[in-house]
């Protein structure tokens, strides 16, 4: 016998994504939670554009998403030329990671940071290099200490999950600033919608060569399910990811309910109205409670609990009434749960919940 196979380095070192759970023992139809899905669903017209594209499903996609690029474009007054289209927004963080981050490279992200960022980065070969938070927020003084001259890619959620604080646009550009030649800043917009007046990115990435932008159809979109997002970057780094970008990564399905989904700018304002307001009603409801969290920026609220035994305990409790929310262990947030704001019948069954846990603490 020889021996076996063994992977490219780095790869081994990776644990495997945890996904937010979606069932509980004994109830059939549990609240979930636990991934910060639109409550909502998708917009109705995506829906129906999908039923269509159904019909053509002999037919290979569009390899260069032309028309999903271009009302992306038109909605959010990007160039569209500058647009890259993945399977989900992680699909563009796996590209950015193959194409600039090698072995002796390194790719910076922070304390609480997104998981996909430390994966992908081993994915390639390359060092994942975490910097510490200050109170749950990004430290920009830790991070501009972290640079190196090896670092070619610092990840940053904005609003950031699962902390759901975000960084003034002043603090991204001074960021932006200190960053080394041979470096990109990447900012993770999938929560961008839900923060009111901000933009992504978009405007630093129009005025910088080195700063990146990915966005998502999971979230503000509730097509989680379907696995589309995209970047915007200078044109040569598109022009690079898309060199490497499978010709059919995204299905006939995903380009139509993303394009309709895109140009339904009433359904997507509605969800973000309503989350607006039950975020800030959860958000009191909890403090009410003595359950501390900090302002949300996102479309979840990070609970604070006195420990880890107390989350987990509060965890269980949610988990007997039926209602599944994120304990955000592996993020370093032991003391935490992540709790993805729902409906509002959706909010009121958690905060009857918590209230009759605190009450029988
Ligand atoms: C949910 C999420 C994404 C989105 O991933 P998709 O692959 O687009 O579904 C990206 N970044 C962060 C921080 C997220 O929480």
């Amino acid at each position: 016998m020889t021996a076996p196979i063994r992977p490219q380095p780095g790869i081994l070192d990776i644990a495997l994504y945890q996904g937010g759970a979606s069932k509980i023992d004994g109830h059939d139809d549990p609240l979930k939670l636990s991934s910060n899905e639109n409550p909502f669903g998708p917009s109705p017209a995506a829906v129906e554009a999908m039923g269509r594209a159904l019909t053509d499903s002999h037919r290979y996609p569009s390899t260069d998403h032309g028309p999903l690029r271009a009302a992306i474009s038109e909605v959010y007054g990007l160039d569209c030329e500058r647009v890259i289209c993945g399977v989900g927004s992680d699909e563009v963080i796996h590209f950015l990671c193959q194409a600039y981050a090698g072995p002796g490279d390194e790719v910076l992200y922070t304390e609480h940071g997104f998981g996909m960022y430390r994966i992908s980065a081993l994915a390639a070969g390359a060092r994942a290099v975490q910097v510490p938070e200050a109170e749950r927020r990004v430290d920009l003084d830790a991070l501009i200490g972290g640079l190196s001259e090896r670092t070619r890619l610092v990840f940053i959620a904005n609003p950031a999950n699962p902390t759901a604080t975000m960084l003034q646009s002043g603090a991204v550009e001074r960021l932006a600033d200190a960053l080394p030649d041979q470096c990109l800043l990447v900012l993770d917009g999938a929560y961008a919608e839900f923060a009111d007046g901000y933009d992504g990115g978009r405007a630093l990435v129009d005025k910088r060569n080195n700063v990146v932008m990915t966005r998502t159809f999971s979230k503000a979109y509730g097509l989680g399910g379907l696995r589309v997002g995209y970047g915007y970057g200078p044109g040569h780094v598109i022009d690079t990811l898309n060199r490497i970008r499978g010709p059919f990564n995204l299905s006939g399905l995903a380009l139509a309910g993303a394009e309709a989904a895109v140009r339904d700018r009433d359904w997507v304002a509605m969800c973000i109205r309503v989350n607006t307001d039950e975020r800030a009603r959860l958000t009191g409801g909890l403090r009410q409670l003595g359950i501390d969290c900090d302002d949300s920026f996102a479309n979840f609220v990070l609970a604070r609990f006195a420990d880890e035994a107390e989350a987990d305990a509060a965890d269980a409790y949610l988990k007997s009434q039926g209602v599944i929310v994120r304990a955000p262990k592996s993020y370093g947030l032991p003391h935490c749960l992540r709790i993805t704001v729902g409906r509002p019948e959706d909010n009121d069954r958690v905060l009857a919940a918590l209230a009759s846990f605190k009450g029988a603490e």
